[in-house]
């Protein structure tokens, strides 16, 4: 494997982010990019070149439109590359400190935002159980959910 294993992991999925012309049709597209300081041909050009990508905070900042992909003229998977990328970094536990977050409260509650007492409260003054068809109101559901994040080992790429 040679020093940019990023890039042959994208290979062996298929995607060929070397096809790229850097013709920026992609950051044009970019609804994201417009609010952000996300720009995907530079993320493109950022994973042909190094490993470094996988720090690259930009690389979160899309919101998998799919915009560039379908106007990309050289049609390189370009989401299905940020995806890829963003995987590749979070079993290196290369992630933002929001994503851990998420992952511990999924991990106990099996939600990304638990229910709080506001939230139960607003559900009865419109008539709703206080819980919803969760596994709030289920229990036995969340040891299975438990049960499948551990076989998916999420715990440990949050250590
Ligand atoms: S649209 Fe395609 S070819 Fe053009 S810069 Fe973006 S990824 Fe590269
Ligand atoms: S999929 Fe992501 S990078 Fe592509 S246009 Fe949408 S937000 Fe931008």
């Amino acid at each position: 494997m040679n020093e940019n294993n990023v890039q042959e992991q994208l290979k062996e999925a298929g995607i060929d982010i070397l096809k790229c012309m850097q013709c920026g049709m992609c950051t044009g597209s970019c609804p994201s990019g417009r609010h952000t300081s996300l720009n995907v041909r530079r993320l493109v050009r950022h994973a042909m070149r190094s490993r470094d990508v996988l720090e690259d905070e930009e690389l979160w900042m899309c919101t998998t439109c799919y915009n560039c992909q379908e106007r990309c003229p050289r049609r390189i998977d370009i989401v299905d590359a940020i995806l890829k990328i963003r995987s590749i970094a979070a079993h290196e536990g290369i992630m933002l400190p929001e994503h851990k977050q998420v992952i511990k409260l999924l991990l106990e509650y099996g939600h990304a935002v638990p229910i709080d007492e506001m939230n139960m409260k607003k559900r009865e003054e419109l008539g709703l159980d206080r819980l919803p068809e969760t596994v709030h109101k289920y229990p036995e559901a969340l040891d299975e959910i438990k049960m499948l994040l551990k076989v998916c080992k999420l715990a440990e790429i949050i250590e």
